[in-house]
């Protein structure tokens, strides 16, 4: 294969035609590029006439950050096709096949699911996914117990440590969610509106104390192997299925950080319910319908997670010891409820935000959902380490709204 360089469309549809068994010789293929652009190239290839398709998703050299172009290592590449398999293999179907990876063009083939829709834009428009707690909680549950030293050799868990050793990318985390919405960075981007809550983050010692620990706990904790950037943009879906993608930021983190990626999600999405809905009874159906959604993925988790520890009883002492079962799934709790936390009050100030509110074009409505989402963000920050219970934080939510 040749040097790095980033494809075209034309060199896209000469890769896909080398893999074996997949188009027909001869066929006629089509490429396009639907990736959002900002570090890596999505290419679609199909044969129209077949039906058959591939996606080809290589990540570029760079990021543009504010502008600017910065370097960022192209083993992200790497990583994410080697989490995609581990997790396929940890929770098969609830994530895109991976058919190859080649390491030089940092290049991942895999199974186009362009018959999902993203889910960030179904919660946007109202779309309702019944099976999705189940199938988020089975990802969640398999893929944390099984790479943590709960549910795998404790010595080949430390060597899976060292393979996905991450620093660029999660230093571009510890910075723009544990550090620049506290203080008056210049990649922080908000609305002037609310540069009055913006100026409260960066005063309140409170709230810092809380984000510092959170952050100690994402430098420190190798606890398990993470997606790393499990927002709802992250996930395809359908009413029958659920797929995880994109998981370039994968490193052994603490589990609360996947868990709370998601609840932040749903939270951003309820926060912005006023424009998405303008009749009052839809809006309180769907917020209801959201907070019932966050609700059994905490409960599904736990008792899945439990399940599976009470199966594989991998480490003899932290399996038998009085308490400690439920000491750790309280504790599972409470950095979810932080790291929810410290997710929502990112996606306000902070460098990168989310359509549901920022597509609001009504500048009021839109102040009405940040303000909201801080202050349910900052209330999920502050009560982490006292939370004992998933109802704890559905309230901050539902007194808030
Ligand atoms: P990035 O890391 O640049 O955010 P993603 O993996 O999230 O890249 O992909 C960006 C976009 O490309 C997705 O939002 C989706 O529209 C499209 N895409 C990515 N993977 C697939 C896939 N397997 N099937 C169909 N579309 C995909
Ligand atoms: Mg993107
Ligand atoms: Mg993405
Ligand atoms: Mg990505």
């Amino acid at each position: 294969m040749s040097a790095y360089h980033p494809l075209n469309e034309k060199e896209a549809i000469q890769i896909a035609r080398s893999l074996e068994g997949v188009f027909a010789e001869g066929a006629e293929l089509t490429s396009r590029e639907i990736g959002d652009g900002n570090l890596n190239l999505v290419f679609h290839i199909s044969d129209p006439v077949e039906g058959t398709s591939l996606i080809l998703k290589q990540a570029l050299p760079y990021a543009k950050v504010v502008g600017e172009s910065w370097p960022l290592t192209l083993d992200r590449a790497r990583i994410e096709s080697e989490a995609l398999i581990q997790e396929g293999k940890l929770a098969p179907g609830l994530v895109p096949a991976v058919y190859n990876y080649d390491p030089v063009l940092a290049l991942t083939v895999m199974e186009d699911l362009s018959d999902h829709v993203i889910m960030r834009r179904g919660l946007i428009e109202g779309g309702r996914y019944p099976l999705f707690a189940g199938h988020i909680s089975t990802f969640l549950a398999n893929t944390l117990f099984f790479t943590s030293d709960l549910g795998m050799n404790q010595q080949s868990k430390k060597l899976r440590v060292r393979e996905f050793i991450n620093p660029e990318l999660c230093k571009i985390t510890e910075d723009l969610i544990f550090d620049h919405p506290y203080t008056d960075a210049d990649t922080n981007s908000f609305d002037e509106t609310i540069r009055d809550e913006a100026q409260v983050l960066w005063n309140d010692g409170e709230l810092h104390l809380e984000v510092a620990l959170l952050r100690e706990k994402f430098l420190t904790q190798a606890q398990a192997l993470l997606h790393g950037d499990l927002h709802t943009g992250s996930i395809f879906i359908k009413p029958d299925s659920t797929k995880v993608i994109d998981p370039e930021f994968a490193y052994y983190g603490p589990m609360g950080f996947d868990i709370g990626a998601i609840i932040a999600n749903l939270l951003l999405n309820y926060a912005a319910r006023d424009h998405w809905d303008a009749d009052e009874n839809a809006r309180r159906d769907y917020r209801s319908y959201l907070i019932g959604t966050i609700r059994e993925i905490w409960t599904q988790f736990d008792a899945k997670f439990r399940a599976l520890w009470e199966e594989n009883k991998t480490d003899r002492l932290l399996s038998s010891a009085p308490g400690y079962k439920d000491d750790y799934m309280k504790r599972l709790l409470q950095d979810t409820v932080g790291y929810a936390g410290s997710k929502m009050v990112r996606r306000i100030v902070g460098l990168a935000h989310v359509a549901d509110i920022d597509q609001i074009p009504d500048a009021k409505s839109r102040e009405h959902a940040q303000r909201l989402a801080l202050s349910i963000g900052k209330q999920l920050i502050k009560v982490n380490r006292k939370t004992a219970s998933i109802e704890e934080l559905i309230q901050i939510a539902e007194t808030s709204a």
